[in-house]
């Protein structure tokens, strides 16, 4: 029982910088390739400039990741150029 009622009070969205509950701005119904309904829904922070932080840092996180990922496949071209020689 204690399982169940853990993972009800996971599905509530916390905004991570404030730590107040984040609000449902958007809710939508997606159809997928198969065919099947699947409910969309984009959450905010009620308070604004607050939510305004924590997408700058998503999309730098987001950033930061490409720039790695791109570094990473530099490096393994690198090397195979070296296996080529
Ligand atoms: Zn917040």
């Amino acid at each position: 029982m204690n399982l169940m009622l853990s993972s009800t009070s996971t599905f509530k969205n916390i905004c991570t910088r404030c730590g107040k509950e984040r609000i449902v701005v958007k809710e939508w119904e997606e159809i997928t390739e198969s065919g099947a309904k699947m409910k969309k829904r984009e959450t905010a922070c009620p308070d604004p400039s607050c939510q305004e932080e924590v997408s700058k840092a998503l999309l730098s996180k987001q950033k930061d990741r490409e720039r790695k990922e791109m570094a990473r496949l530099a490096r393994i071209a690198k090397m195979n150029d070296r296996f080529n020689e």
